[in-house]
């Protein structure tokens, strides 16, 4: 989608958003995706105001964090993708509560909480993203989540349309899921973290790196692990049994190294990927009765 309109595009340089067109194969980790106009808003405070424009244009939109749980549709797409601008810092600590901005990078996050003497999040070194998309998916690995160190969300809330906090009880995380609303935008958390010596927490990172190289394709282009695990089972492991590493559609592949991580070896097109992830699903619903859920977010309409 393409903002042509100058009374639209004076009113986002008033809301000082900046607007770009972009590729969002160049966005995203499996490097799949059209084309559309990205708007990078420097200031929370702008965000009602450039939601109520939008939406008084018709103008529909997508937020983008990092980009490394997307598969996005092919060609010109249908809506703009809003971003975060990150600002400077965008971490700020006091004893044990960590003040971090929606746009920060996760892993930057973990290390300087880390260097700070600040923990428990190690298992969290090697998500890629940013803490906004973090916190939307409840990211978490190796027996953690975000989700159990958030104390305080700072929100857009579609259903006021105000900026407002939401207290962490009031807020429930659960295996990549999470009760805010698909509209509400993340700005900023408050996480309350455990005390740890740096070279504890160092060590921690050091053994979820070492398991990370040792079972994914780190090098490739993905968006993590494609479907949920569904409760008590492995989405890899069962996909693992039916011999399907390695099945490919066009440069869509299942990863020889993880059979839930799907691969883009070249020019994956998002039709190939969903392809591929169809064919799965079904050969797992018929060899095991399950319904695998998709844990990548797919933005396909
Ligand atoms: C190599 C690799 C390893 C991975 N390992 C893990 C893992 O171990 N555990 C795990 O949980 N995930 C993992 N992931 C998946 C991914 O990194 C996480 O889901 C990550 O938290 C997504 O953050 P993001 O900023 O990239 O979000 P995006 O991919 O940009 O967006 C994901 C979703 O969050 C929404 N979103 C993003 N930012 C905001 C915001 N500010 N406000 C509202 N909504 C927002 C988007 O609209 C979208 O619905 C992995 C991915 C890769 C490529």
């Amino acid at each position: 989608m393409r903002i042509e309109d100058p009374k639209i595009i004076g009113a986002l340089s008033e809301l000082n958003v900046e607007l770009r067109r972009s590729s969002l194969a160049e966005l995203t980790s499996l490097a799949i995706g059209g084309t559309t106009d990205l708007l990078r808003i420097q200031k929370h405070e702008s965000i009602p105001g450039l939601l109520s424009l939008l939406d008084s244009h018709g103008v529909p939109h997508r937020f983008l964090g990092g980009g490394s749980n997307l598969l996005v549709g092919d060609g010109e797409l249908p809506w703009v993708v809003l971003q975060l601008a990150s600002p400077d810092p965008d971490v700020v600590l006091e004893g044990n509560f960590a003040q971090v901005d929606a746009a920060a990078d996760l892993g930057r996050t973990v290390t300087f909480c880390a260097k700070h003497d600040l923990g428990g999040m190690e298992g969290l070194i090697g998500v890629p993203g940013t803490v906004g998309g973090a916190l939307r998916m409840n990211a978490g690995a190796y027996g953690m989540q975000i989700g159990s160190y958030v104390r305080e969300v700072k929100l857009y809330r579609a259903a006021t349309r105000q900026i407002e906090i939401l207290r962490g009880e009031q807020i429930s995380f659960e295996y990549r899921h999470t009760s805010f609303a698909p509209d509400d935008m993340m700005l900023a958390v408050k996480l309350e973290l455990p005390s740890k010596p740096f070279k504890e927490i160092l060590q921690g990172i050091r053994i979820c790196n070492e398991k990370r190289r040792s079972s994914q394709p780190l090098g490739q282009k993905s968006a993590g692990c494609i479907f949920k695990n569904p409760p008590g089972a492995s989405a890899g492991r069962m996909i693992d049994e039916l011999g399907l590493k390695g099945l490919s559609v066009g440069d869509a592949r299942v990863s020889d190294r993880h059979a839930n991580f799907f691969v883009n070896t070249g020019k994956a097109s998002a039709n190939d990927m969903l392809a591929l992830i169809t064919d799965v699903r079904e050969r797992v619903r018929t060899a095991f009765s399950v319904e695998l859920e998709h844990e990548v977010v797919i933005w396909n309409a």
